[in-house]
C-alpha cells in the first residue's frame, strides 16, 4: 500500500464507485526496526523477556526457509503461578538462537501446568510469525518439540475449538494465528525431564532442549513470582468473557450465573419491579437456571430479551425507527412488554384465559397442594385484571396465606417473569410429603417457572399473529399509510421515464386493493425508477436546469416520503 494513502468511506453503485472524501489516517506508521516492532501490544506479554541476536535472527530466518528451524518450548508451575521459556534455532545449531520467556496470563485459579505449556506454544507462534513477517518469507516450515501431549492435540489435533474447553482462549488464539499463518506447522512430542534417567549429554537434541527450557522457565519462576500480579491479555480474535476484572479463560456457565447474582444486577431489577430488598434473594433464580434449560433455544434466548423490556414491542420499533407508532397491533394502546401480557383485547383476552386454564390443569396434573393452586391462578387473573388491592389471602393450609403476601410484595408480573419465592417450592414439598408422593417441589417449581414464561411467549405469539392479520387495526393503519404516499406519487409522472410509467397504468383506487406486500414493493419500484430518471438527467447540464426548475416551480417531483404524523413530532 503506498505511504500516502488516506482513508475514505466508498459505496459501490452499479456502474461506478462513489468516493466520500478523505481523510488523514490519524495514527503514525511506526517505523519497523527489530521482530518485537511486529508483536501487537495484545500480544507482547508472551514475549516479556526475549533475546534475538541479530536484529531478528536472520539464521532463524533462513533456517525457517530451508525447512530447518525447530523451536522448543516447557513451562514450571507452582502455587497458583507460572511461566514457560521457548527458544528458536536453526536445527542442532546454537548459533543466533532466539530464546524468551513469559509470565503466564491469567487468573491463579485457572493457572495450572497445562495452562503454562500453552502459553509456551503460544510464544513460539508469535514470535515465529514476526520472524516470517520480517524477513517477508513466503513459505517455510518449522517444528515444534514439547512434552505436553494434550496440548499438542489440541492445537494441532482436534479439527475444532470449543468454548467450554479448559484453556480455549489460549488455545483459541493459538489456532486462529496458525490458520493464518503461511509456514507450514509440524509438532513432536517430547518426553519431559529425561535427565532424570539418563545423562543430560546423552539425551538427543529434543531432550536437550527440553531440559534447558525446563530449568530456564523455573529460573525464570523465581525472578518473577513475587514481582508479576494476574493479568488478562486482550483477545485479538472473536470476544472474550469478563466478570469484573477477572477474564475467563473459557466459557464457565456457573461463574456467570454467579455473576448474574451479583448484588448490581439484584439492584437494578429491584429497582426496576419494585421488588423489597429483603426479600430479592429469596427468589429461586435457581429454579429460573433450570427452568431455562427446558425451553428450546428459541424461547430460552427469547427469554431474557423479553425479560429485559428489547423484545420488539411498539415501544422497542419505534424507539429503534422501525416504525412511526408505538401502538399496539391488537387494541392501538401504547404497547410495552407489560402491555403484551395486559392487552385489553379480546383476542389477548381469550389467549391469556385458554393459558391460564391449561396452568390450572398442569398444577391438577402435578398434585398441587389446592390452596397453592387457588392462591396462583386467583392472584394472576386480578393482576391481569389490574385489580386494585386484590382480597387478604383467608387460605387454610398454614403458612400459604404468608407467601401469597410475601409474593404481593415482590408482585405478580415478576412472578409471570419467573420470580418466583422459595416457599412456594418449600410449601409444595411439605404438600408431597404428607400426601406421601416421592415428587419433588424443586421439580414442581421449576415446571411452574417454565408454564409461566410459556404464558409470556403465547400472549407473544398471539399478538405477532395480529400484525399479520389483515383485519387487525396495526394492518389497517399500514394499509392507510400506504395508500396516502401511492396517492402522492399519482401526483406527478413526468419524472419517470416513458418506459417506468407502466406503473401508473392501472387506477391508484385498483392498487389500494392490493395486499401490503404488493403496496410495499409497488412503491419501491416507483422509487428506484425516479432515482434512475434523475440520475440520467444529472448528466445533461441543460437537462439538470430544467428538473432545478421543475423541482421549484411544482412541488410533486418529491420522492415518496413516509407521512409524519404531528403528534409524532
Ligand atoms: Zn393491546
Amino acid at each position: 500500500m503506498p505511504l500516502d494513502a488516506k482513508r475514505t468511506t466508498t459505496t459501490e453503485h452499479s456502474n461506478f464507485v462513489w468516493c466520500h472524501g478523505s481523510t488523514i489516517s490519524s495514527y503514525a506508521i511506526r517505523p519497523i526496526l527489530s521482530i518485537t516492532d511486529l508483536i501487537h501490544d495484545n500480544d507482547k506479554w508472551a514475549v516479556r523477556t526475549l533475546h534475538c541476536p541479530e536484529n531478528g535472527s536472520s539464521t532463524v530466518a533462513q533456517a525457517i526457509i530451508r525447512g530447518n528451524a525447530i523451536a522448543v518450548c516447557d513451562g514450571s508451575y507452582k502455587d497458583h503461578f507460572g511461566t514457560a521459556a521457548f527458544v528458536l534455532q536453526n536445527g542442532n545449531s546454537q548459533t543466533s538462537r532466539i530464546i524468551g520467556a513469559h509470565v503466564t496470563p491469567g487468573h491463579p485459579d485457572d493457572i495450572n501446568p497445562y495452562r503454562s505449556e500453552l502459553g509456551g506454544i503460544l510464544a513460539i507462534v508469535i514470535v515465529t510469525e514476526a520472524i516470517a513477517t520480517f524477513h517477508d518469507i513466503p513459505d517455510g516450515t518449522i517444528e515444534i518439540g514439547c512434552d505436553c501431549q494434550s496440548g499438542l492435540i489440541a492445537v494441532f489435533d482436534h479439527t475444532y475449538d470449543t468454548l467450554k474447553q479448559p484453556h480455549h482462549d489460549l488455545i483459541h488464539e493459538i489456532r486462529r494465528k496458525l490458520a493464518d499463518s503461511r509456514l507450514t506447522w509440524k509438532f513432536r512430542q517430547v518426553d519431559g525431564h529425561q535427565d532424570k534417567h539418563i545423562l543430560y549429554h546423552l539425551l538427543d537434541m529434543w531432550g536437550q532442549l527440553n531440559v534447558e527450557m525446563d530449568s530456564l522457565a523455573k529460573v525464570y519462576w523465581n525472578d518473577t513470582k513475587p514481582l508479576i500480579q494476574p493479568f488478562y491479555p486482550p483477545s485479538s480474535y472473536g470476544w472474550s468473557l469478563w466478570v469484573g476484572t477477572r477474564k475467563l479463560a473459557s466459557w464457565d456457565r456457573q461463574s456467570l450465573y454467579n455473576h448474574a447474582q451479583s448484588t448490581p444486577i439484584l439492584e437494578h431489577w429491584s429497582k426496576l419491579r419494585n421488588i423489597p430488598h429483603h426479600l430479592i434473594r429469596s427468589i429461586d433464580w435457581e429454579a429460573c437456571e433450570h427452568a431455562i434449560k427446558l425451553l428450546g433455544l428459541t424461547r430460552s434466548l427469547w427469554i431474557p430479551k423479553w425479560l429485559a423490556g428489547f423484545a420488539p414491542v411498539g415501544k422497542v420499533q419505534q424507539r429503534n425507527q422501525f416504525q412511526d407508532h408505538a401502538k399496539c397491533p391488537s387494541c392501538s394502546g401504547f404497547e410495552t412488554t407489560a402491555h403484551v401480557l395486559l392487552c385489553p383485547a379480546p383476542q389477548a383476552q381469550r389467549q391469556w384465559d385458554s393459558s391460564l386454564s391449561s396452568l390450572d390443569q398442569w398444577f391438577a396434573k402435578a398434585l398441587t397442594l389446592p390452596d397453592l393452586q387457588n392462591a396462583i391462578i386467583t392472584r394472576l387473573r386480578s393482576w391481569r385484571n389490574q385489580d386494585a388491592g386484590p382480597p387478604a389471602p383467608s387460605y387454610n393450609w398454614p403458612g400459604v396465606n404468608d407467601i401469597v403476601l410475601d409474593q404481593d410484595a415482590v408482585g405478580w408480573r415478576a412472578f409471570l417473569e419467573g420470580g418466583v419465592l422459595h416457599a412456594w417450592a418449600a410449601k409444595q414439598q411439605e404438600y408431597y410429603n404428607w400426601i406421601k408422593r416421592r415428587n419433588t417441589g424443586k421439580r414442581w417449581i421449576t415446571i411452574l417457572i417454565k408454564k409461566l414464561w410459556e404464558i409470556s411467549w403465547n400472549m407473544w405469539e398471539q399478538r405477532n399473529g395480529e400484525v399479520n392479520n389483515p383485519e387487525s387495526p396495526a394492518s389497517l393503519r399500514e394499509h392507510a399509510r400506504l395508500d396516502a404516499l401511492i396517492t402522492t406519487n399519482y401526483e406527478d409522472v413526468s419524472t419517470l421515464t416513458i418506459k417506468d410509467r407502466r406503473w401508473f397504468r392501472r387506477l391508484k383506487e385498483v392498487i389500494f386493493t392490493e395486499s401490503l406486500e404488493y403496496k410495499h414493493q409497488w412503491l419501491e419500484s416507483v422509487r428506484l425508477a425516479r432515482i434512475r430518471y434523475a440520475r440520467r438527467r444529472r448528466t445533461s447540464t441543460q437537462a439538470q436546469r430544467t428538473l432545478m426548475r421543475q423541482s421549484f416551480c411544482c412541488r410533486s417531483t418529491r420522492e415518496p416520503q413516509p407521512i409524519i404524523h404531528p403528534r409524532n413530532l
